[in-house]
C-alpha cells in the first residue's frame, strides 16, 4: 500500500502543487521580510546605537567637560582631558571613546546634563580591525553633525518620559 500510495503521489504530482498552493497562498500577503540594507525596519527613540558628540546651532560645542559621563560609564571607556579656554569656558581637549569596552548601557546620556553625549540611531559602525572603534574627539563630534537632525528628533520624542 505504500508504495501503490507513493507512486500515485508522483503520478498526480500532488506535493508539487500543495507546494504551489503554500506559494500562492502567501504570494498576496504582506511580506513579514525586509529587504536590507535598503530596507530597515523602524527604531525606537531610546534605542542605543553609535556614540555622538552634539554641537548647539551656533556651531558650539555643547559638552562642558564636567566628566560626568567619564565617572559614571561602568565599563570606564570614556577618557576626557580639559583646561579652560582665554574665554574662561570650559571644554573638552580630549574624549575619546574606546567602543570596544562600551556595553551601550546609555549611562554616559542619562548623566549629561546638556545633552551632548548621546547615543545614536547608528548601527552600522561594524570595522575590520579594534583600531577603527577607538573614537575620538573629532569623530565623536563628525557623528553629532552627521546625525543631527534624527538625534534632535529622537530627544524631543522621549522627553515627556525623562
Ligand atoms: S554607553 Fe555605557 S558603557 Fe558605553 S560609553 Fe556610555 S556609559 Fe560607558
Ligand atoms: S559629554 Fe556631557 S557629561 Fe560628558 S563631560 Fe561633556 S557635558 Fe559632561
Amino acid at each position: 500500500m505504500p508504495v501503490l500510495d507513493r507512486a500515485a503521489r508522483a503520478f498526480f504530482l500532488t506535493e508539487l502543487i500543495a507546494g504551489l498552493a503554500l506559494t500562492l497562498k502567501y504570494v498576496l500577503r504582506p511580506r513579514a521580510t525586509l529587504n536590507y540594507p535598503y530596507e530597515k525596519g523602524p527604531i525606537s527613540p531610546r534605542f542605543k546605537g553609535e556614540h555622538a558628540l552634539r554641537r548647539y546651532p551656533n556651531g558650539e560645542e555643547r559638552c562642558i567637560a564636567c566628566k560626568l559621563c567619564e565617572a559614571i560609564c561602568p565599563a570606564q571607556a570614556i577618557t576626557i582631558e580639559a583646561e579652560p579656554r582665554a574665554d574662561g569656558s570650559r571644554r573638552t581637549t580630549r574624549y575619546d571613546i574606546d567602543m570596544t569596552k562600551c556595553i551601550y548601557c546609555g549611562l554616559c546620556e542619562e548623566a549629561c546634563p546638556v545633552d551632548a553625549i548621546v547615543e545614536g540611531p547608528n548601527f552600522e559602525f561594524a570595522t575590520e580591525t579594534r583600531e577603527e572603534l577607538m573614537y575620538d574627539k573629532d569623530r565623536l563630534l563628525a557623528n553629532g553633525d552627521r546625525w543631527e537632525t534624527e538625534l534632535a528628533a529622537r530627544l524631543a520624542a522621549d522627553a515627556p518620559y525623562r
